[in-house]
């Protein structure tokens, strides 16, 4: 892969079966980003449109980056990233520029996915915010519409964005031609959690006594970013307890779990 200042080049090795749960969220990415990249001429040759642009929204954890990922994988596209935080930091001018500078990279790698993560950071509703930072958002913004503009049908790019804080969207990236598509991206149920833990312990050497399916009903508002760390912590229990350790127990999933609470309250959850 190659690196330019913030900007990496590949095609990701993320997979749709490394994302625990989200089915029906799945297929409709399949369809939507995977479909029109893999077969754009069949588009064109049916007269369908596809969608430009996906907004992800929910909470942080929840997998928006990863699902952004796996569907690039999936239609083997060039995988650009953009961060609304880092371009609102930059020196004046120098985020359009990088903007544009992805635009145009990701025209030449197409099929390309640019996924436009904190979208809400450089995409907040116009006005309101102090006139400095709302003038360096809104450059940003128009030049982001301009290139999303640009953005002929069926040219094999798409723009995948993801907040937190969808209400704070300025409305003018839900035009049509824009962000099309908006998917809320909730945060685990008790099944997903099964499945998420599955995943974060393929590699991992247990002993008969960790019971996956309970650990899940006990991590009720647990994100996916969490539950990955604590089976690594429990691996790192398991380690600390004994350096030639071969298995991961019950007792160190336990351990950890009783120093563990989810950031997200019930009110976090749409
Ligand atoms: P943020 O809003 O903070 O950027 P995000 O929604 O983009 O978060 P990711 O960065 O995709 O979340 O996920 C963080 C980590 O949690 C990833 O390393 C991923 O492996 C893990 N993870 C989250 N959700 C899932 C899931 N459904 N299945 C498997 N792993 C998950």
């Amino acid at each position: 892969p190659s690196i330019t200042r913030g900007v990496t080049v590949e095609v990701p090795k993320i997979t749709w079966e490394d994302i625990g749960g989200l089915k029906n969220l799945k297929k409709k990415l399949q369809q939507a980003v995977e479909w029109p990249l893999k077969h754009s001429t069949v588009f064109s040759r049916l007269g369908v449109s596809p969608v430009r642009g996906v907004l992800l929204h929910g909470p942080p954890g929840c997998s928006k980056t990863t699902l952004a990922k796996a569907a690039a994988h999936a239609a083997q596209a060039s995988f650009f990233s953009l961060s609304g935080a880092d371009l609102y930091s930059m020196y004046v001018g120098e985020g359009e520029a990088l903007v544009r500078n992805i635009f145009r990279r990701a025209r030449l790698a197409a099929p390309s996915i640019i996924f436009f993560d904190e979208a809400d950071v450089v995409a907040t509703k116009r006005g309101g915010s102090s006139s400095n930072s709302s003038t360096v958002g809104e450059r940003l913004l128009s030049t982001l519409l301009t290139e999303m503009d640009g953005l002929e049908q069926a040219k094999g790019i798409l723009v995948l964005a993801a907040t937190n804080r969808p209400h704070a969207i300025d409305a003018a990236l839900m035009r049509p031609g824009r962000f099309d598509l908006v998917l809320y991206v909730p945060p685990p149920d008790q099944e997903a959690r099964y499945e998420i833990l599955q995943v974060h312990t393929r590699r991992m050497q247990m002993s008969d006594d960790v019971n996956l399916r309970q650990i899940a009903e006990d991590t009720e508002l647990f994100t996916g970013a969490e539950l990955e760390g604590m089976c690594r912590e429990a691996g790192m229990v398991a380690l600390r307890e004994d350096i030639s350790a071969t298995v991961v127990c019950n007792r160190h999933f336990q351990i950890v779990l009783q120093e563990l609470k989810p950031a997200l309250s019930r009110e976090d959850i749409e």
